[in-house]
């Protein structure tokens, strides 16, 4: 028997194949079944075309054998076989595909029923990662004639007539011996083999069967004294239908959760599953889930987004992270498409024209599926909302605020009106015709922004305002500085636009008045304030403190809080606000001149501001000396 040299371009590929374009080597199995599942739509579909009776998918399964012993693993199916002549072009070519061929000719409206998976003619030689002799045994449907491939890697290939009972294919491996650093003779293990099946092939269309083993008590034992014995059983390895292929009408909200808490060991149903399946641009059918609460380390680096990827129901990646933008991170599930090919590497993945699209059509879908969630199931939104609200605010912040129109109408905030969390677009529908802004007020709490001063006139003029307590908060508004046209303010800000044209010119003319009073103010305060002024925002408080400038109070916490090492400290640039009708305001007129007192006064007006906008005194003692010195006077 002569043995023949594989094609010069093809030794080189094998060489590539062998150790680099796969990154790990059990995904030879996954290649050798889906040639397998190939061969054998190719026998189902000539045998519908010829309306031959009794071929059911069930009846052409996919077995499996191991021989530890002779170190031989079988993969035998009952497929359409290979003649001679294609041994040698399938076979002998890499980057020869029959399927590919195969496929071309099919009719168009055939192509539903048949899922051939090969195109690239390179799957086969994955074998040799694990093989030292690969050995085809192959009897073709259409000649019955039956041939013997061989091969052991580099060198060649031969071909000769040898026997087979019926039509279909066996490719018997010759597993490698142990190497230093790898360990082949896992692939000899039943249970290795199993999972290895279930993980890559679970969705391939015919049974996967293998014989596994097992233990029972021996029969007419004493069940006192029981005693047991071996044995193996014909097992189906794989699930083969792909839940994510059946029609959407077949599947009850159950399938779906069930499915979802099975593949994503959550204990928790999902708040809602998302199933689509398009064609055109791209073809690819997708099955998402949004879960309803963050896994443990969902906030820490360790967490990986992603979805699996799967090229006609054979897993391609476990977490394909180019499908998925960031401030979708929490969505878990997967994307089959047929357009994608099993031996695309991570490098090529990402620049894959498909892949793109299918991570831009799951974008949108994703939003709209979220907005409808928030239209219509307010309650299970806001459940969403508390794990991963946060992770649509950081989106919205992120990149200079390059995706905040896709995520603005997402985020809800505490109300002050409301009592209830409220999304941008409720509070602009509610604003008051002569409201200028959408107000909104930093803290740690509901509880506590309420009691800030500030908070008294917009009360009283009924105005709404958002309460905003987690650290991302403000940074997240200033970078959507407005939504639909109206702009965000901070109720520390300087102008907050609240008072009337009287008004304005009753404060600066009692300014003017005052504006020793005011200077000598300043002075006493030092650079710890950029300006002292009069103010009408305030009700029964004397005084408060607001901020100019891009830098608001609580941005300089979170700041501060973040600081590391010798980073300079970022500031506030802060204003006192002294209310003029506040009997404390007379006080300090009747004060005017005596400039320790006065010193006295502006030092504990200026750290209750500070306190009530919880910032801690520099110096607590020298505050609660000066606050003694006044209670014992
Ligand atoms: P691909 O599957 O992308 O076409 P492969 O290298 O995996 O490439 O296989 C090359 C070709 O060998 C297949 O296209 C098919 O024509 C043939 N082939 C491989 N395995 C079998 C099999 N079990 N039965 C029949 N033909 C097979
Ligand atoms: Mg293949």
């Amino acid at each position: 028997m002569a043995k023949k040299e594989f094609q010069a371009e093809s030794k080189r590929l094998l060489d590539l194949m062998i150790h680099s374009i796969y990154t790990h080597h059990e995904i030879f199995l996954r290649e050798l079944i889906s040639n397998a599942s190939d061969a054998t739509d190719k026998l189902y579909y000539s045998a519908m075309q010829e309306g031959r009776t009794g071929v059911t998918r069930d009846s052409l399964p996919i077995r499996i054998t191991l021989d530890k012993e002779a170190r031989k693993l079988t993969i035998s199916d009952n497929g359409c076989g290979m003649t001679a002549e294609e041994m040698e072009e399938n076979l002998g070519t890499i980057a020869h595909s029959g399927s590919l061929a195969f496929k071309q000719q099919m009719d168009a409206k055939d192509k539903n029923d048949v899922d051939i998976i090969g195109q690239f003619g390179v799957g086969f030689y994955a074998a040799f990662m694990v093989a030292k002799t690969v050995e085809v045994i192959s009897r073709s449907e259409k000649t019955d004639e039956c041939n013997r491939w061989v091969s052991d890697g580099a060198d060649g290939y031969s071909i000769a007539p040898c026997q087979r009972d019926t039509v279909g294919t066996d490719i018997i491996l010759t597993i490698k011996d142990n190497a230093e650093n790898e360990n082949f003779d896992e692939y000899l293990e039943p249970f290795r083999i199993q999972a290895i099946v279930r993980k890559y092939s679970d969705y391939i269309r015919y049974p996967i069967q293998m014989e596994m083993p097992r233990t029972r008590m021996k029969e007419g034992c004493d069940p006192e004294k029981p005693e047991y014995e071996d044995y193996t059983e014909l097992t189906t390895l794989n699930s083969m239908v792909p839940i994510w292929k059946k029609s959407k009408s077949e599947l009850k909200d159950e399938d779906y959760n069930a499915f979802y808490k099975s593949k994503y060991y959550d204990f928790t149903d999902p708040v809602r599953h998302i199933h689509m399946s398009t064609e055109g641009a791209v073809t690819f059918h997708a099955l998402l889930f949004i879960p309803a609460s963050a896994p443990f380390n969902y906030y820490t680096k360790d967490y990986e987004k992603g979805l699996q990827l799967y090229s006609n129901g054979v897993l391609i990646m476990e977490r394909c992270a180019d499908l998925l933008p960031d401030h979708f991170n929490f969505v878990r599930g997967l994307v089959d498409s047929a357009d994608l090919s099993l031996n695309i590497s991570r490098e090529m993945l990402q620049h894959d024209r498909h892949l793109k699209l299918i991570a831009n059509n799951l974008e949108k879908k994703i939003k709209s599926e979220l907005l409808s969630l928030l239209k219509n199931d307010r309650e299970k939104y806001e459940e969403f909302f508390k794990s991963f609200g946060m992770q649509l605010k950081y989106g919205t912040y992120v990149e200079y605020g390059t995706h905040k129109e896709l995520l603005q109408d997402l985020l809800l905030y505490m109300s002050s009106t409301e009592n209830k969390m409220v999304t941008l677009e409720e509070y602009v529908s509610r604003m008051k015709e002569d409201q200028k802004f959408i107000y909104y007020a930093c803290g740690e709490s509901a509880a506590k922004i309420s009691l800030l001063p500030q908070m008294e006139r917009l009360r009283d003029k009924g105005y709404e305002v958002l309460y905003m307590t987690d650290s991302i908060d403000e940074f997240c508004v200033k970078m959507m500085q407005k939504f639909q046209d109206k702009e965000f303010k901070s109720i520390t800000d300087g102008d907050l636009g609240l008072e009337s044209e009287e008004e304005k010119q009753e404060i600066e003319k009692l300014s003017a008045d005052n504006k020793t009073l005011l200077d000598d103010l300043k002075t006493a305060l030092g650079d710890k304030v950029t300006r002292v002024q009069l103010t009408s925002r305030l009700k029964s408080h004397p005084c408060c403190l607001s901020t100019e400038g891009a830098v608001s109070l609580e941005m300089e916490k979170v700041l501060k809080a973040q600081r590391m090492g010798n980073e300079p400290e970022v500031k506030a640039e802060r204003v006192l606000e002294l209310n003029a009708t506040h009997p404390i305001f007379q006080k300090l007129c009747a004060l005017s001149g005596d400039q320790d007192k006065l010193k006295t006064y502006a030092d504990i007006l200026y750290t209750q501001a500070q306190l009530i906008e919880g910032i801690a005194p520099e110096d607590p003692v020298a505050y609660a000396n000066a606050v003694c010195s006044l209670l014992s006077e």
